[in-house]
């Protein structure tokens, strides 16, 4: 178990000391959280900062956490810092400099001590929580780092209620300390989530390493079927890279009665679902393929990683144009591993390609951004949504996992079944994390399709990666032998192209579709519906009121606009949205037979 993280350690402080912008001073620093007031929400936090030789010493907390590509200023939660210096805790000079730095003088003594409280009450997989049952630690939210020591070791120590009975990290204990561990560089720490409290944990063996689940909440899984459907995962996803990179795992699982997400970490995930998922077979698939999602994350972006993430800069946005890669082939292998898992069927796992296909097509937005901007504007476009957005933008998770996918059937089919993308990203991950310890750019996967299949991916490329290009699905379908159906050709659907939600009292408009009808006319996000034609409408009779107007004539729409009634005219139009099937071919060739084969691991 150790060695393998004393080398990880190693591997890291040597990368980290070739660069010139980390300055090296002594010193050592001890972490301390204590959570005694859980009903508080407040974490108090002490650090101690010892043997350290610089006049000044700045003491930051993170704006942002490796796999969440947003800025949310974790400093705004951080109360009354104070800091000291010597056994007597004289008082020291504080300045603020910026959002998240505090910068204190350091007198000449053995040690100087910082403290602080951390407001913690919301409830996410990306947040440090404190409340009566548990608490949470994403140690980037809580605990501040001096940039000259972030690749030191450190210790941390935890001080929690005494009816708690459970700590569970992948942090090794120190000494068989239940409250203390060991922390080989500040960004381990930052990639390693604590849970505290009451809980149930979960575990198993998989590929001969040891795998936890911690399970929080009250909740209605099976161990047993947790462990086994879980090691199925496990075995896949090493299966692509041909070896797993953990000396222990765990998955964190956070029950609540909301919906659910994953945040990836080196050697866990947290994932929050609803407590009622394991209820039936489509939800707890729902869980496993989440869970799938996060530990292919373990190779493909915690290891085979975008360049501009090989080191961490807490401080600001960190871009990458790589996120379609990361995001968007982690969602293509969770849909591959679940189907050659055995919880998907073939017809599941195309279907729901197919469904990503539609999502890509109808979206307005992928005329505007290509998934290369989607990757690097993710920062304040993806995570920053608002009811134009489907006009403006696309998701790297959908149209990357599509991307994936026929990279899959273009190099399977260019390769006569030799070569899949499994091999792309196991070559990539050796090649590059294994023997140069670094991360790729994009011009690096392009290589590495391009030599293995002697192919030409430029086009593929500049049009689809760089390009807004429509995907040409059915080429790269009727590789397999599969032909795709749109159901919407034949079918004489009308649209004025908005969506709405219910509220009391009426209709509102939360989306107006890019040059439809009602972006043409003039209907707005926020509109109140109200009348067609004199005709009072509810959700139940909208669109049977549109389908009795021919397409290309005009009907007037009451409507609301924020206390304002007034008539709107709109022409009713065909609705050009695509509803994909498929058809596999009677007579598929040679070729045809031995891609689907290949892409169906027969
Ligand atoms: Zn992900």
């Amino acid at each position: 178990m150790k060695s393998v993280l004393f080398f990880l350690v190693c591997f890291l402080f040597f990368k980290l000391t070739l660069s010139a912008s980390i300055p090296q001073a002594k010193g050592s620093i001890e972490y301390r959280v204590s959570m005694l007031m859980p009903n508080s929400h407040y974490f108090e936090v002490e650090i101690r900062l010892n043997n350290f030789d610089e006049d000044f010493v700045d003491f930051k907390l993170p704006v942002w956490t490796p796999g969440s590509y947003l800025i949310r200023e974790y400093p705004k939660n951080v109360e009354d810092f104070k800091a000291s210096y010597g056994e007597d805790e004289k008082p020291v000079s504080i300045q603020k400099i910026n959002k998240n730095t505090w910068r204190i003088a350091h007198k000449k003594a053995d040690f100087v001590k910082v403290t602080y409280r951390v407001y913690a009450f919301e409830e996410s997989i990306r947040m440090s929580y404190l409340d009566e049952n548990h608490a949470f630690i994403m140690s980037g939210t809580l605990l501040m780092y001096v940039d000259a020591l972030r690749n030191t070791s450190s210790v941390l120590k935890l001080d929690y209620p005494e009816n708690w009975k459970n700590v569970s990290t992948p942090l090794n204990r120190l000494e068989g300390k239940d409250y203390a561990f060991y922390i080989p560089n500040y960004d381990i720490l930052v990639d390693t989530p604590i849970e505290i409290g009451n809980f149930e944990t979960i575990e198993f063996n998989a590929v001969g390493i040891p795998h936890e689940v911690v399970m929080y909440g009250a909740s209605n899984y099976n161990p047993d079927q947790i462990s086994r459907d879980l090691t199925k995962i496990i075995e896949k996803a090493t299966a692509v890279f041909g070896e797993n990179p953990n000396e222990k795992y765990t998955f964190f699982v956070h029950h609540s009665d909301r919906g659910y997400g994953g945040l990836e970490h080196i050697n866990s995930t947290a994932m929050g679902v609803n407590r009622w998922t394991y209820s039936n077979p489509k939800s707890y698939n729902n869980f496993l393929s989440l869970a799938a999602h996060e530990y292919f994350h373990l190779w493909l972006v915690k290891r085979l990683k975008p360049i501009e993430l090989d080191e961490i800069n807490y401080n600001e946005e960190t871009y990458t144009d790589l996120l379609w890669v990361m995001e968007g082939f982690s969602s293509y292998f969770e849909e591959k591993i679940m189907f050659l898992a055995g919880f998907y069927d073939e017809k599941t796992f195309l279907n729901d390609l197919l469904h990503a296909m539609e999502n890509i097509q109808n979206a307005p937005g992928s005329e505007t951004q290509s998934v290369s901007e989607a990757s690097f504007d993710a920062w304040i476009k993806y995570y920053r949504r608002n009811e134009n957005s489907d006009n403006s933008q696309i998701s790297y998770y959908t149209k990357g996992m599509i991307l994936g996918a026929l990279l899959d059937l273009s190099i399977i089919n260019a390769t006569n079944g030799k070569i899949t993308l499994d091999n792309i990203l196991n070559q990539l991950y050796h090649q590059f994390y294994k023997k140069k310890g670094k991360g790729i750019v994009s011009e690096d996967l392009k290589i590495a399709l391009e030599k293995e299949s002697q192919s030409n991916f430029s086009g593929f490329f500049n049009d689809y990666v760089y390009g807004t290009k429509d995907l040409d699905n059915e080429k790269y379908l009727n590789y397999a032998g599969i032909n795709l159906v749109d159901l919407n050709a034949s079918e004489n659907t009308k649209s004025i192209g908005i969506k709405y939600r219910k509220e009391t009292g009426g209709l509102i408009v939360s989306y107006v579709l890019k040059n439809g009808s009602a972006y043409e006319n003039g209907i707005y996000v926020g509109d109140e519906l109200i009348a067609i034609n004199g005709y009072r409408i509810n959700e139940n009779n909208i669109n049977q009121m549109i389908d009795r107007i021919n397409v290309g004539e005009k009907a007037t729409f009451l409507i609301n606009r924020k206390g304002v009634i007034k008539n709107v005219d709109l022409e009713i139009r065909k609705d050009n949205t695509v509803r994909y099937s498929y058809e596999l071919l009677k007579n598929p060739s040679k070729n045809q037979t031995k891609v689907y084969k290949t892409w169906m691991g027969k």
